[in-house]
């Protein structure tokens, strides 16, 4: 049976499987490798997922939901019409999707998957992505970072050792990781990145700049003409390479504007967020105490690594042009159907051992005597990019007049400050009275290859040991909540596949309804009726035809296929 790698994205996901030929991307029913992790339910109550939910965005915004891998490992949720959601639950939703499409391409049951998560996910993110795969009905053996992912892609491809630079910019995320693939070994050496910044800060820092020069704030426009400017520019953005004089008609509050996106323009934009992205590369290079020289190939991941302003800034920091020519949409996947399909099959390549590091830096809190009102400092114990598994011990002493107990509070974080760490847990030990400063105890910290911390502390003048596992994780579900969970997702059921290709059609026509007026309104409404009236004929060869007809009419007025 097969095992199939998922990349569960931001803003796309795409799964693949692992052959005899090598990696096949799993196409989904509308044919297309990429799916967007966007979710809604029509007004039929039905599941919508993928291309056809993404054009519902904007006129069903209160039933349709995109971003959300964004809140993994939080208990926060989200409203889709009257129910709530969990990001658990709208991500085990895009997963029974790919799940299905799976199923179909390969004509087969699949239970099993290897899902790819970013480097920096806690604890907390990873079980709730593993829990999202078991409400798909998936078992997910195991994760795998994405980086790590895309070095095994181009490791395996390549038949290439030596040290990888991997830079992931998704729409939200700029994800640098350094690892070193040697003698079947892949180890990881540094990660380091920037949560905020990916391609829609493109998009925003070009929307800012038209509201700017019209005198006006994004409070003037209508939620809908906010969301049609987003569209607008993110299609300009995309072709600013290939068409750097674009001229866009643009609605703007109770005004219609001619906008020029020019190159010159887009550069200008782009330059301050092009230079945050230099901070991570840098970072990562300093951990890994690597010279760009020692860098044997720098690999480029994500939708936004296309921009060509990005690729020539990389270009500029080695003096050499990156590496793309795997699909960075779809690298990610390839490298995670691998990774499942060593699990799956005994092959030559199952001996790749994997190493890994802690993201981020371990610690807890200790007495700030300079500034009381700041909170307590943070006392690192494991720092960030230490090998893992690893263990390490720091002694800390009473800070009062007969204390009794010493509480250790456990962050992680990069910040001097716990209050602006993120808090993981507590445990408490007691300790024999004394003067301030005679009893110690010695904190260990130890940290396992599934992310996992456990905390040892020791009282040294008894030699007596308390341990604690830190489990801290909202949004985690009790097998109750999780059946009550797996209830809930499977009474929402999909439309038959057969029909996505219309649904999706019909959902991008509207789409394009609501951003157009006049005339070209008046077109579209003709041709939604036309193609409602063939759809009711039932005549398979002739909605085909007339489905044909109007994807090329939408993709002229589109200006461009819309993914
Ligand atoms: P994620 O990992 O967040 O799911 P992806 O790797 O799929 O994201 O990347 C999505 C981002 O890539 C979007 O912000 C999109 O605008 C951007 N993108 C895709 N194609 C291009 C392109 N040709 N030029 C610039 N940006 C692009
Ligand atoms: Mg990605």
């Amino acid at each position: 049976m097969a095992v199939i790698g998922i990349d569960l994205g931001t803003t796309n996901s795409a799964c693949g499987v692992l052959g005899e030929e090598g990696v096949t991307l799993i196409p989904n029913r509308l044919g297309d490798v990429l799916t967007p992790s966007v979710v809604g339910l029509d007004s039929a109550g039905k599941l919508v997922v993928g291309r056809t939910a993404k054009e519902r965005l904007i006129n069903h915004s209160d039933r349709t939901v995109a971003a959300f891998k964004r809140l993994m490992g939080t208990d926060h949720k989200v409203a889709l019409g009257r129910q709530m959601f969990s990001a658990t639950e709208l991500s085990a939703l895009v997963l029974r999707s790919l799940k299905e499409d799976a199923e179909a391409h390969l004509g087969e049951t699949v239970t099993e998957a290897v899902i790819s998560v970013p480097a920096y996910f806690n604890d907390n993110q990873r079980h709730a992505t593993k829990l999202a795969g078991e409400l798909a009905g998936l078992k997910v053996e195991r994760l795998i970072n994405e980086p790590t992912a895309a070095a095994i892609a181009y490791g395996l491809h390549d038949k290439r050792e030596g040290n990888f630079l991997i830079l992931d910019m998704g729409g939200g995320t700029f994800d640098v990781s350094i690892l070193e693939f040697f003698d079947g070994i892949m180890e990881v050496h540094a990660s380091a990145g920037d949560n905020f910044l990916g391609g829609e800060d493109f998009v925003e820092a070009m929307i800012d700049s038209v509201l700017k020069e019209q005198g006006m704030g994004r409070d003037q426009l209508s939620p809908r003409q906010l969301q049609n400017l987003t569209m607008q520019m993110e299609t300009a953005k995309r072709r600013i390479s290939q068409h750097p004089e674009q001229r866009l008609q643009l609605e703007v509050g109770k005004q219609k504007i001619e906008w020029a996106a020019t190159a010159e323009w887009f550069e200008k934009l782009a330059t301050p967020l092009l230079l945050r992205s230099k901070r991570p590369i840098e970072r990562a290079m300093r951990d890994a105490d690597l010279p760009p020289q020692k860098i044997d190939e720098v690999v480029l991941v994500g939708g936004s690594t296309r921009m060509s302003l990005f690729r020539s800034m990389v270009g500029r920091m080695f003096g050499r042009l990156p590496s793309c020519h795997l699909d960075p949409d779809t690298v990610v996947a390839m490298g995670a159907a691998i990774q499942a399909g060593l699990k799956s099959r005994s092959a030559a390549l199952e001996d790749i051992v994997l190493t890994d590091v802690c993201p981020y830096t371990l610690g807890t809190g200790v007495i700030n005597e300079d500034s009381p009102e700041q909170g307590e400092y943070f006392m690192p114990i494991i720092e960030r990019n230490t090998v893992v598994p690893v263990s390490v011990v720091r002694r800390v002493w009473t800070a009062h007049e007969n204390q009794t107990e010493v509480r250790v509070d456990v962050y992680q974080g990069e910040n001097r400050l716990v209050k602006k760490n993120v808090y993981l847990g507590e445990t408490s030990v007691p300790v024999p009275k004394g003067p301030k400063g005679e009893e110690a105890v010695d904190i260990r910290y130890s940290y396992d290859m599934n992310g996992l911390l456990e905390v040892d502390v020791t009282v040294v003048s008894s030699g007596k040991t308390h341990n604690k596992l830190i489990e801290f994780s909202p949004g985690a579900l009790n097998e109750e909540e999780k059946a009550s969970a797996l209830q809930k997702l499977s009474k929402l059921k999909f439309h038959p596949r057969e029909d996505e290709e219309n649904r999706a059609l019909i959902a991008r026509g509207e789409r394009l309804y609501e951003s157009s007026l006049g005339e070209r309104r008046e077109t579209i409404a003709r041709l939604l009726g036309n193609f409602d009236r063939v759809l009711e004929r039932q005549n398979p060869a002739e909605i085909k035809k007339a489905r044909a007809r109007l994807q090329e009419v939408f993709d002229e007025l589109d200006g461009e296929d819309w993914i």
